[in-house]
């Protein structure tokens, strides 16, 4: 009897216990009023709080987690075996991804494939050319015609490892700059051609443009970007160094000596480019030359913050490669028959072919 009796009550006494405990809630929920940190902050270290990002609060977390994992495996007894296989799989991926830049002969790593890098490109010239609309110059402009006829005697010339589908934008700007997104779309601005003076400074820019797109340094780049960013989440993760700062001293390290040295390639490929379409190379160092009075009008960026060599190391550069420009022009195909050679051929078979006509003519009558 007694066990039902107790039974009986605890049932009689729940409902108005839930209830009494959720009025209670409800009561107190509503005297109370949010915890509002960024007072709580402000009175307490004296500036303001900034409540954490989901992604940003979560990555302690997870490398808590993955800290404690990684102490798990160590102390397996077959941790050293795993470690050096993942270590010699990393080591002979990286061999696998190593190869030589044309003409340059530069060992390096890149893990892009030419169909990612053409889908870039290709997404990269739509961009450009959308943003710069209205700034585009037309096709019979002089400049555009002037700087078409070069690039083409420098597609026909030069002896280049690589097809592409090679095109040029003049685009009307003050600003002296010029640059190739991948696939070989070059973009240049009026500033730089006051620059380049005549054909052979303009020889010495777009041989350098297309000197980038030979040596695929995009696909290089995002390669070097691709490390850089996988090296920084584990840093992030596992030894909770911010992302931004290990991303920006892996970059100081790698990214600007490794631009400086893809710029200093593309100078030296570019050099061979316009010597071997018999343009004179000593134009690319009359080119640095005129940049480097500009810039010392305008006041240049210094040489250890640029992801560029300084116009002066440039120019300094090209005159030590003379030698070996020269002696690519030398056993060039241009150098012995010439640059104009086709138009020429052109030109004798048209004569050839109104005198054959004339004599055909005089025969009949
Ligand atoms: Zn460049």
């Amino acid at each position: 009897m007694l066990p039902f009796f107790r039974a009986a009550v605890r049932l009689a006494r729940a409902p108005v216990t839930r209830a009494t405990t959720r009025s209670r809630l409800a009561s107190s929920l509503a005297r109370s009023r949010p915890f509002d940190f960024s007072k709580h902050a402000k009175r307490v270290y004296n500036k303001s709080y900034q409540r954490p990002q989901p992604l940003e609060s979560a990555v302690p977390l997870v490398g808590r987690i993955l800290r404690l994992g990684l102490l798990q495996w160590a102390s397996r007894p077959t941790f050293y075996f795993e470690a050096g296989a993942i270590s010699a799989t990393m080591g002979a991926f990286y061999l696998y991804h190593l190869e030589r830049v044309p003409l340059s002969n530069r060992l390096r790593f890149n893990i892009m494939y030419p169909p990612f890098e053409q889908l870039i490109g290709e997404m990269a010239y739509d961009h450009f050319k959308e943003e710069l609309e209205g700034q585009i110059l037309p096709d019979d402009d002089p400049r555009v015609i002037q700087v078409r006829r070069v690039l083409e005697t420098l597609v026909k010339h030069a002896d280049l490892p690589i097809e592409c589908d090679w095109e040029v934008v003049v685009v009307d700007s003050d600003v002296a700059n010029a640059f190739v997104v991948p696939g070989g779309k070059i973009f240049v601005n009026t500033g730089i051609l006051s620059v380049c003076g005549d054909d052979d400074g303009i020889a010495a820019v777009l041989g350098h443009e297309m000197a980038h797109n030979v040596a695929r340094h995009v696909s290089e780049s995002m390669s070097r970007d691709a490390v850089l960013m996988v090296t920084a989440s584990f840093l992030q993760l596992f030894w909770n160094v911010p992302g931004r700062v290990s991303e920006r001293v892996f970059r100081a390290a790698m990214s600007l000596p490794g631009s400086r040295a893809q710029e200093s390639e593309a100078d030296r490929i570019g050099l061979v480019i316009m010597a071997q379409s018999c343009y004179d190379p000593k134009a690319a160092v009359r080119f640095w030359r005129r940049m480097q009075e500009i810039e010392a009008k305008d006041g240049a960026v210094p040489e250890i913050i640029s992801t560029h060599p300084s116009s002066k190391r440039r120019e300094a550069e090209l005159e030590a490669l003379l030698p070996e420009a020269h002696q690519s022009a030398q056993s060039s195909k241009c150098h012995v028959v010439g640059k104009h050679v086709d138009d020429f051929n052109i030109l004798a078979l048209t004569q050839y072919s109104m005198a054959r006509q004339v004599s055909d003519a005089r025969d009949s009558l």
